[in-house]
């Protein structure tokens, strides 16, 4: 088995449930005691927050790749970048390692257009909803063109995920702003919801949707651990 490097900590919820997929997906895989073998990089992610904010995003980069190095220099056999804003700077961190970066979009890609889903709305942190390092990506890469909610939703999604879900608040009422964001995109034309931000799975789920929900953390640990099963 290789080791997966983690570069976590943004925030560390979701490292947990990326720390929770890998291990129970072992398990299942090859039974008995087996688990996921890994490296995980933390973050006091109030320094990245502070950085994104500012948009010091140079900064950002160069934390971002001295972690890479350290997981790389430590024994990580891949790196998996445990958010998916922070895959902005995912070509600097790959040009500065040897070890392959699994991106989050190319392990969520695949489940989309198996499901036939060809206008997919994307639920993210404002940067990644804005910003075209991912839609872009998803685009250019793999075909995929994604809807995102207008103005007043985007920022509403954004402050719930910084103001709550990265600090452990789970609320009722913000799952029910979210369910109603993506219901009233459905009915303009979203076939599907990326969960586009790895603490989303904390909030709602493929249960509260009519259409199919990616959820990126889900899928890019399944995408870990199938590189380091060497599947
Ligand atoms: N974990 C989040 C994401 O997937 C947001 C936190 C961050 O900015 O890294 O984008």
């Amino acid at each position: 088995m290789k080791t997966i490097g983690l570069l976590g900590g943004m925030s560390w919820e979701s490292t947990v449930t990326y720390y929770q997929y890998l291990n129970r997906m072992a398990r299942e895989r090859l039974g008995g005691l087996h688990s996921a073998k890994c490296l995980i990089w933390s973050f006091d992610f109030a320094e990245i927050a502070a950085f994104q904010a500012a948009g010091d995003w140079q900064k950002a980069t160069g934390a971002m790749v001295a972690a890479a190095r350290r997981l790389e220099q430590g024994g990580a056999d891949c790196l998996v970048i445990c958010t998916n804003t922070m895959h902005k700077m995912a070509e600097e961190v790959q040009d500065a390692i040897d070890i392959p970066l699994l991106h989050i979009a190319d392990a969520t890609a695949p489940a989309i257009r198996e499901a036939g889903c060809s206008r997919p709305l994307l639920l993210a942190t404002a940067y990644t909803m804005e910003q075209d390092f991912y839609k872009g990506h998803l685009e250019r890469n793999h075909g995929i063109s994604v809807k995102v909610p207008g103005e007043d939703d985007r920022a509403e999604i954004h402050r719930i995920i910084y103001e709550e879900l990265c600090q452990g608040e789970i609320w009722a009422d913000s799952k029910q702003t979210y369910l109603d964001i993506v219901e009233q995109e459905i009915e303009a034309g979203a076939d599907g919801v990326i969960f586009g931000c790895t603490e989303i799975g904390l909030l709602v789920s493929q249960d509260d949707f009519s259409v199919p929900a990616f959820d990126t953390t889900a899928l890019h640990a399944k995408a870990g651990l199938d590189f380091a099963l060497g599947g």
